[in-house]
């Protein structure tokens, strides 16, 4: 698979163009940042744990019947996958109270929730990622029909369902995570992005010690160490 020139440049991931229309090679990169891009870093050897993250949690889901863009890993921080259009939502899902949640709505960090959250935020990062509702959604233009909405909601509960018993399983709990996903060529949903400690809150089951990027967020010890710790637990 040839590497052609780049198509688009994120904060975490590179897209290049392939020598096939329909496939794009995703490299993922070692920067870091926070607080939308306001705070930057990097931690050499991140990208190559990501993408070996994303791709046992991708395969997993896959074999849950949950269809993602993943093709297949080229190198230890690359992926072939298949080209979507990603749906300008960024789907957040929340079993325990932390982040944004606790700031917006006086929540006690830490509190398990009575039920599985799911959330949507509009992926501008012009706009700082709002918190959007349906009705916001649909004013936007972000999905066809409200029920692409629900659509993303089973999904994102589904993802849930199969990715907190798996890591609860590791001696890791899945606090909350974001999911993207995109509309391949024959209008198919997939999960696509990445699943990585960028993109969830993971914590140690025994010590409730943070293995995520907010130990670059907050300050709070190795990036390195907290994502070899996450990506040891799920092959083990
Ligand atoms: P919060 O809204 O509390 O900041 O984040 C909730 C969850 O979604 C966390 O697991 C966080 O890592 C993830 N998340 C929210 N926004 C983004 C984003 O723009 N990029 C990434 N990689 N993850 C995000």
């Amino acid at each position: 698979m040839t590497k052609k020139e780049m198509l688009y440049e994120g904060k975490g991931k590179k897209l290049f163009f392939t020598d096939d229309e329909n496939l794009l090679i995703s490299e993922f990169k070692d920067d870091l940042t926070a607080f939308n891009a306001l705070k930057k870093g990097s931690e050499e050897g991140k990208g190559a744990l990501n993408c070996k993250i994303s791709k046992v949690l991708f395969d997993l889901l896959e074999k849950n019947g949950i269809a993602t863009h993943l093709v297949q890993v080229l190198s230890d921080n690359e992926m072939l996958v298949k080209k979507v259009s990603i749906i300008p939502i960024e789907v957040v899902v929340r079993n325990i109270a932390t982040g944004s949640l606790v700031k917006r709505l006086g929540l006690t960090d830490g509190e398990k929730l009575p039920f599985t959250l799911v959330e949507f935020y509009y992926k501008d990062d012009s706009l700082g990622d709002p918190l959007i509702n349906d009705a916001h959604a649909m004013l936007l233009k972000t999905v066809k029909d409200v029920s692409e909405l629900d659509k993303l909601r089973e999904l994102g509960n589904k993802v849930n369902e199969v990715l907190v018993p798996f890591f609860d399983a590791k001696g890791l709990i899945l606090v909350d995570f974001k999911l993207e996903f995109g509309v391949d060529k024959d209008g198919n949903i997939l999960l696509a992005d990445e699943i990585s400690p960028d993109s969830c809150r993971l914590w140690d089951k025994n010590t409730l010690e943070k293995l995520d990027k907010d130990r670059f967020r907050q300050d709070i010890g190795s990036v390195r160490a907290g994502y070899e710790r996450v990506l040891n637990a799920i092959l083990n």
